[in-house]
């Protein structure tokens, strides 16, 4: 796995993620006082932890890793399992295609439809 296959499949392979995986992205992306703010949220309304996973030991499993070592995991096991769905290559030059679905490459100009 290239680090543009890394990059592409945590950009375009959300829908692929599990949702522990995907909650524990969404925690790397908040400041530390946004975590402080939304952790008292889930305290007062547990059913808001359905999208932060502060109270799911999956999601804070993979909190615990840090944002490198994370998404890295998720990588390696969306390129494992759904390479073939995520990463969407030319035909032609064989180089990434803008999005999993896209059928003309913006590398070479390649229609594919
Ligand atoms: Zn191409």
């Amino acid at each position: 796995m290239t680090e543009e296959e890394k990059t592409y499949l945590l950009e375009k392979g959300r829908s692929w993620m599990l949702p522990e995986e995907q909650r524990a992205l969404t925690r790397c992306g908040l400041t530390i006082w946004e975590k402080i703010v939304e952790r008292r949220k889930v305290q007062r309304n547990r059913e808001y932890d359905e999208y932060y996973g502060f109270l799911d030991n999956n999601t804070n499993a993979l909190v615990a890793l840090g944002e490198d070592a994370l998404k890295l995991k998720i990588a390696e096991r969306l390129f494992k399992n759904h390479k073939e769905q995520i990463l969407n290559t030319c035909p032609r030059c064989e180089k990434l295609a803008r999005t999993p679905l896209a059928k003309q490459c913006r590398h070479c100009g390649f229609d594919w439809h």
